[in-house]
């Protein structure tokens, strides 16, 4: 299983790493990115964009397509690690390295 790291002050809100991905794994979604642009100290409203997740994460088979198009350099394909070592304790990780 992989997941999706995005940079989200570099993304552009393009959609063309949902678009490249042949296997429909990532969605579009909007979030509210608060505070961007700031003036005197004053908040701005939360400004409203459309950022990519991974919708279906079993469907991600790592390619890197979408990581390869993105024009910003914004996403990042990652392997999740096992939910067992996942569970462990970090002591336990340490004595089971592997
Ligand atoms: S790594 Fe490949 S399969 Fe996974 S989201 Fe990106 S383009 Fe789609
Ligand atoms: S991560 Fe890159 S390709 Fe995807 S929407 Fe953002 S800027 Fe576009």
């Amino acid at each position: 299983m992989f997941r999706l790291e995005l940079t989200g002050a570099l993304c552009i809100s393009c959609g063309l790493c949902r678009d490249v991905c042949t296997r429909n794994a990532i969605g579009m979604r909007t979030s509210a990115r608060q505070g961007v642009e700031r003036h005197s100290g004053v908040c701005a409203r939360p400004k409203y964009e459309t950022f990519p997740f991974l919708a279906t994460p079993e469907e991600c088979d790592g390619c890197l397509e979408c990581v390869r198009e993105c024009p910003v350099s914004a996403i990042a394909i990652r392997a999740r690690r096992s939910l067992a070592l996942a569970r462990m304790t970090s002591t336990e990780i340490v004595n089971n390295p592997g």
